[in-house]
């Protein structure tokens, strides 16, 4: 008799995070072609791992080089306490792709001396610290220590304070060191201005802009034999490894023009493959990769790297097509202004699928939904596709359910009992209105430069996914579809999403600092907008010198709810930068301290991390006599630090 061990969800814990693993449920009923796909766009997904560290801050890659050398080589006490916060303090840089926090983009600041560091740097071994010409360990060390100890160097990754010049003042490595906001933003408004005003590409989303001897801009653009080209190249190669097992001609062609893509840098091919790749619904195995999100640049042009190889979960696919093939309906219903909705909903395609590996941006922190392409001229004329990422959303629940979070922070009994039976159904639920309807919904004002809200455009496009979400899990429409079990269910969901809007989510915060990120900001705008404009709704209370938040009548915020629809799809729909400004920096970006201190003490005494991320699995392939491939393993149980250290080794392509 065998037993099979359970599959263990929990990894180690340390600082504010603490690693998960995914399983790859279903991975051994694909075919061995399948597999054969997942493995390459699994490599193709971990060879651009470099991009994104340098694109993060110049001075990640060779902080990383340095640290892991030490890491590998320190001949010391490994137990001593300087030691251990060493270790600390590289795991949280693994974790952050760089020295910056995933989140919050303030600087890690080590709890280990600039002695300790140059001590240890001072005993590595010769030869084992790759260093670019012409440079010693010591002078590496004068140009890194201040970088790594100085709290007022590069404090930022990504600043986006009102008022300040966001270039200046981002560490992120988008635009050359001195190149102001003002610039960059004549910049790319000329090449706007010059270019398809009805289908513009993505400008600058592939690039950093630099400043030539002469004064003026250009762009370094990343591509083959430009910009990452070492990296790129390596990408190229097993998306070609991909190619023959490509599962039909659409999926051959999807590839090969992003590979065309990444050798040219051209951004019409760039738009060629996004409206392919959004064609492409019959594959089972599907993926992501290249430059894709705007969050780490402050002016929301130029897009980080990510790798992501996934495949449908059929089954669980279901829920999400109904949404999709109602499309129609629910933009007709939806409570805005019916000029700005679609009169066409276009191919939203949704799906459940199934991770197989994480890579760049998507690692080891992940989305669980995920919507593309970001173009605003294909979402309209070709539709979007959404995905819904399974395994990782039950990895997480897995890992709440030991949590406490929800005991400490729900008012009551009763509410807690509804909460914990309607919770995973809702939070799926929410998710896939957000990302199947949400995001693909309304229409611009003709005319209306998709980029006008500028630095307040994520924020505030995040909460009309929200809004929209939230508005209709309340519907009769999900009874009808059998989409939520009874009509009080969604409740659930209104009382999480404002208790994590106004208290809960703010454990994420240090001390002393504003809410920066655009999905904590959209949710704090939502839930304090509501709060503020529909007191009859919900209110906060104390109980027993405890704050909770008080929802007296679900009906009432489910109508402020579309009405604060209705005036961010305004917003969005016109361009006003204006009304955004107000929104987001009157409810979306202060925090409370005294109700910051109080949810921080709560929080700490349940011990847990705020903040999660996921080790991959790992893919083992045998090859028959002739080279072909015979098998694809997948296995888990590989140490965080270990596959780190791997990657590191493995995938290095940029110095
Ligand atoms: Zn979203």
């Amino acid at each position: 008799m065998s037993l099979q061990n359970p599959f263990v969800y929990a990894d180690e814990k340390f600082a504010d995070l603490q690693l998960l693993r995914y399983q790859v449920k279903g991975f051994d009923n694909l075919s061995l072609r399948q597999k054969c796909l997942v493995y390459y766009l699994s490599e193709a997904a971990l060879w651009g791992r470099d991009i994104l560290w340098d694109q993060n801050c110049r001075y990640n890659l060779p902080i990383r080089h340095l640290l892991e050398a030490i890491y590998k080589h320190y001949t010391g006490d490994r137990s001593r306490q300087e030691f251990q916060a060493f270790t600390v303090y590289l795991k949280r840089v693994w974790f952050s792709s760089g020295i910056h926090h995933h989140y919050g983009c303030q600087k890690i600041m080590p709890a280990f001396s600039e002695a300790f560091l140059r001590q240890a740097a001072a005993q590595l071994p010769a030869g084992s610290l790759k260093l670019p010409e012409g440079r010693t360990v010591g002078s590496l060390l004068d140009t890194l220590c201040p970088v790594i100890f100085s709290s007022h160097i590069l404090a930022k990754r990504v600043n986006q304070t009102d008022g300040e010049d966001l270039l200046l003042t981002s560490a992120s490595n988008y635009y050359e060191e001195g190149i102001t906001q003002h610039e960059a933003e004549q910049f790319y408004a000329r090449q706007k201005a010059a270019g398809d005003q009805e289908r513009p590409v993505m400008y600058g989303m592939n690039s950093k802009l630099i400043r030539r001897p002469d004064g003026s801009l250009a762009e370094d653009t990343y591509r083959s034999g430009g910009r990452y080209g070492n990296a790129i190249d390596h990408i190229v190669q097993m998306l070609q490894a991909a190619l023959p097992y490509a599962e039909n001609e659409r999926q051959r062609t999807v590839i090969n023009t992003l590979i065309n893509f990444y050798r040219t840098g051209d951004l019409h091919t760039f738009d060629r493959y996004a409206i392919e790749w959004v064609a492409d619904t019959e594959s089972q195995v599907d993926f992501v990769n290249g430059f894709t999100e705007v969050y780490g640049d402050p002016l929301g042009l130029k897009a980080s790297w990510e790798g992501y190889a996934y495949f449908t979960d059929a089954e669980a696919s279901t829920r999400a097509q109904k949404l999709s093939d109602n499309a129609q309906w629910f933009e007709d219903h939806s409570p805005i202004n019916p000029a700005y909705r679609k009169p066409t909903c276009k191919g939203v395609s949704a799906s459940v699928v199934t991770a197989a590996i994480l890579g760049g941006d998507l690692y080891p922190s992940s989305a669980i939904g995920i919507n593309l392409p970001n173009s605003n001229w294909i979402r309209s004329e070709h539709g979007s596709k959404s995905v819904t990422i399974g395994n990782l959303i039950h990895a997480y629940d897995e890992a709440a359910k030991a949590g406490g979070m929800l005991r400490e922070f729900v008012i009551d009994e009763a509410t807690l009992q509804m909460v914990n039976r309607y919770n995973a159904e809702c939070e799926s639920l929410h998710t896939d209105l957000h990302e199947c309807l949400g995001h693909g919904s309304g229409r611009m004002k003709p005319g209306v430069d998709p980029d006008a809200l500028k630095a307040y455009s994520s924020t505030i496009e995040e909460a009309r996914a929200d809004l929209f979400g939230l508005y209709y899990i309340a519907d009769e429409m999900m009874l009808k579809l059998g989409l939520l079990p009874c009509k009080e269910a969604y409740q659930s969901q209104y009382y999480t999403y404002m208790m994590n809007g106004l208290m809960s989510q703010l454990v994420r915060i240090e001390p002393g600092h504003q809410i920066e990120e655009a999905h904590m900001r959209n949710r704090a705008l939502i839930a304090r907008w509501t709060l503020a404009h529909a007191p009859e709704a919900a209110r906060m209370v104390n109980r027993a010198g405890k704050t909770y938040v008080e929802v007296t009548d679900y009906p009432a915020l489910r109508k402020a709810f579309g009405t604060l629809l209705a005036e961010v799809q305004r917003i969005k729909s016109e361009g006003d930068y204006e009304a955004a400004r107000l929104l987001v920096e009157t409810y979306g970006v202060q925090v409370d301290a005294t109700l910051h201190q109080e949810i921080r003490q709560r929080y700490e005494a349940l011990h847990l991390a705020p903040y999660k991320g996921f080790i991959n699995p790992r893919y083992k392939v045998q090859t028959g006599e002739n080279g072909q491939i015979t098998s694809v393993q997948v296995t888990y149980g590989e140490p965080y630090d270990q596959q780190m250290m791997r990657y590191s080794e493995q995938y290095a392509t940029l110095l």
